[in-house]
């Protein structure tokens, strides 16, 4: 199979390796060829040549949610999964009135503008999440606030004319994600969830469970029908003291909390996403053991001590080659372990050695 990706990130970059064992080519469209993805790609696209990449493509698959217009208005009917899915993503306000409407449970929420923000927060309530309806991920245009004082940055780092989105604050007692995936003929399988843990509104690190929530799988497989998903869609939830499941958000794309699936199912996301776009039949989702990740973020390779991080049994170094940046997802390190107990033990160990001094 010849596949298109449009974006050329480490999700690309990890899709590709996983290809490659399937025999598969791929073509890249980003605009920086040492992009992760561009580097392992068989051929890389700029922007500009959008149409060389559709017409050498058998199937063209995306990894980034914030696409230019022009390319996607190039390509829209042309991906699988269908781009209309991202609309929801490009406007957080959109997803959660969504949401709202089909019924799914959801952290309390309305809706302000810059100019009537203080107003809005001082009806809705303290404290509350404010967040900008557009570009957010990784906590980014994401405020806790707590105080009226709090706004203040808020109205500094936004412009008049824009919306937010206004979430109550959820005391979860755990957050945790499951990653679908479906094809074509509406076949459907679902990963093992994991418990995630977030810094900064960014994931630090997972772990599998031996919990199900079938609740939140009957969420994730009524949303996959719903949206008509061919490919992956991951669904963030939160867990609440009083035993009440919310959904955070979806993503239909791999997912950062579906990385630990490279060592830890019989079949990865990233293969699984390329067998539900192809046609072929989807891979076992099967946890083969405990296994979890942790994320490398503003560091170098350098920062690193190889020698400590890769003597931790059942630990997986993925480096993304990317320059190192505060808050920047620069790689990830997989881990599997016999008992959750011994996982946890092995992710303490790890976040050690890599953030003994705080992460930039
Ligand atoms: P998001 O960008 O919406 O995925 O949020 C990133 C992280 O911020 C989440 O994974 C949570 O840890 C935290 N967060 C987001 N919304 C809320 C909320 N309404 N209540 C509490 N924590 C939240």
């Amino acid at each position: 199979m010849r596949v298109g990706i449009l974006g050329g990130g480490q999700l690309g970059w990890m899709t590709i390796l996983e290809g490659k064992k399937l025999g598969f080519e791929f073509f890249v469209l980003d605009p920086d060829p040492k992009a992760p993805a561009s580097r392992v790609a068989d051929r890389w696209f700029p922007p500009d040549k959008v149409e060389e990449l559709i017409k050498v493509s058998e199937v063209i698959t995306y990894e980034f949610e914030h696409l230019q217009e022009e390319i996607l208005q190039k390509v829209y009917d042309l991906t699988t999964p269908s781009l209309n899915l991202l609309e929801l993503k490009r406007s957080r306000i959109k997803e959660k009135e969504f949401y709202r409407r089909e019924g799914y449970p959801i952290p309390e929420f309305t809706v302000a503008e810059w100019g009537d923000l203080l107003q809005r927060v001082e009806a809705f309530g303290y404290p509350c999440v404010v967040k900008a309806e557009r570009q957010g991920y990784d906590g980014k245009g994401q405020y806790r606030v707590y105080y009226k004082e709090d706004l203040s940055k808020v109205l500094k780092n936004h412009e008049p004319g824009e919306r937010f989105l206004l979430e109550r604050l959820v005391d979860f007692s755990f957050e945790f994600s499951i990653v679908g995936v479906r094809d074509a003929k509406g076949n459907k399988k679902l990963y093992p969830l994991t418990v995630n843990h977030h810094e900064g509104g960014i994931l630090l690190h997972n772990s599998t469970r031996a919990l199900r929530i079938k609740e939140a799988e009957e969420i994730v497989l009524s949303l996959m029908e719903r949206l008509n998903v061919v490919g992956l869609l991951a669904v963030e939830f939160f867990y609440t003291w009083q035993g009440q499941v919310l959904v955070n958000e979806l993503a239909p794309r791999p997912h950062n909390t579906g990385h630990y699936t490279l060592e830890g199912c019989y079949t990865s996301q990233f293969e699984n996403l390329l067998r539900a776009i192809c046609g072929l039949p989807l891979g076992s989702t099967q946890l083969k053991t405990p296994a979890g990740m942790v994320n490398l973020i503003g560091l170098s390779l350098e920062d690193l001590d190889l020698q400590s991080l890769l003597s931790v049994e059942g630990a997986k170094l993925y480096w993304y080659g990317k320059r190192k940046k505060p808050r920047r997802k620069v790689g990830h390190i997989n881990v599997v372990a016999s008992t959750e107990q011994e996982l946890e033990g092995k992710i303490e160990k790890l976040l050690n050695l890599i953030y003994s001094h705080e992460p930039s």
